[in-house]
């Protein structure tokens, strides 16, 4: 847990990172407390000011009612709450140029696992299995592991747009969508591919094209000065000219880096200015209840002259 004071910062550790932290944490006070970490840091924002009131940032979304309560507990009514959203995320959202060299890296892992598993994808193997392959691969290739747990859901399960994976066995003429993403050098990749195992019917090609077409619409309104409402505002109007938008039940993308979803948002009404070094996904679908769903997702960084993709494997449609 780290206390951010206005002059230094204390990092507090119980025994079990004390030789962690000296290989890894540089330029802070790091002090390692038997007592509990709520309540060293509790009492050391008490020390920051021997009377009145001590304001305390913290994060809605991440502190417990729990953690709170163990803090006043010693705080006795001396802070005063001060509730900041996304106050690290926003600091994190552009990159710099070390940032960008592992999340290049991260998005590479995921794009050659992509490709190593593609002669596995048949009809026969689980859903399961085949995200044990995936996961198994990426620490192949050096990752420390998924950044989220891998999403390989087939036939009409496809249609549910975060389905965990099952013993259900992929058959001929599914759809497969495969979600996936690598942690490398702590930075995470997010990559959506879609593929149908057999040849393809025409109702599941022109979904596909609308959704490949809307993603790349989206990805050209990805540039330095436009809001992060317009990728999903220029998706949207793609797979409405194919009658699919009221399919189209999540937003455009969001932020990646040291988590799997970050600011900004690419949705309705986000009022972000995208600038140039951030990186964020670019994944629009469509959902069929009964039917299917397609997903196609990369990553991208924004550049000067607009989004360029991280991401590298095949988008076009693969009949397997
Ligand atoms: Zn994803
Ligand atoms: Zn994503």
């Amino acid at each position: 847990m780290l206390l951010l004071k206005p002059d230094d910062a204390v990092l507090f550790i119980d025994s079990r990172y004390t030789f962690q932290a000296r290989e890894e944490v540089s330029g802070i006070r790091v002090q390692t407390v038997a007592g509990g970490l709520l309540r060293a840091a509790a009492e050391a924002t008490l020390r920051i000011r021997r009377s009145g009131r001590i304001s305390l940032a913290h994060e809605p979304a991440h502190l417990t009612v729990a953690q709170k309560q163990a803090i006043e507990a010693v705080t006795k009514g001396r802070l005063r709450w001060v509730a900041v959203a996304n106050l690290v995320e926003n600091l994190r959202a552009v990159k710099d140029p070390e940032e960008l060299a592992c999340m290049r890296q991260a998005a590479d892992v995921i794009s050659g696992v992509f490709a190593e598993v593609l002669p596995i994808i048949r009809p026969g193997i689980t859903e399961l299995d085949l995200a044990a392959e995936i996961e198994y691969r990426m620490k192949r290739r050096g990752a420390s592991g998924p950044s989220f747990e891998t999403i390989v859901a087939s036939g009409l399960r496809s249609a549910w747009a975060h389905a965990r994976p099952t013993t259900k066995l992929l058959s001929k003429n599914e759809l497969v969508v495969l979600d996936q993403g690598a942690i490398l050098r702590d930075y995470c990749s997010d990559m959506t591919r879609t593929v149908f195992l057999g040849r393809c019917p025409g109702k599941v090609r022109r979904m596909y094209r609308a959704v490949l077409d809307a993603q790349q619409a989206a990805k050209n309104a990805v540039r330095p000065g436009a809001d992060a409402a317009a990728p999903d505002a220029a998706a949207r109007s793609v797979l409405k000219k194919s009658g699919l938008a009221r399919y189209f039940t999540h937003s455009t993308g969001h932020g990646l880096g040291l988590e799997v979803h970050e600011p900004p948002r690419l949705g309705k009404g986000e009022k972000t200015i995208l600038q140039e070094a951030m990186v964020v996904t670019v994944e629009p679908g469509v959902y069929i209840e009964g039917f299917g769903g397609i997903r196609i997702e990369d990553d991208v960084v924004v550049t000067s002259t607009g989004a360029h993709d991280l991401t590298s494997a095949s988008r076009e449609l693969l009949e397997l």
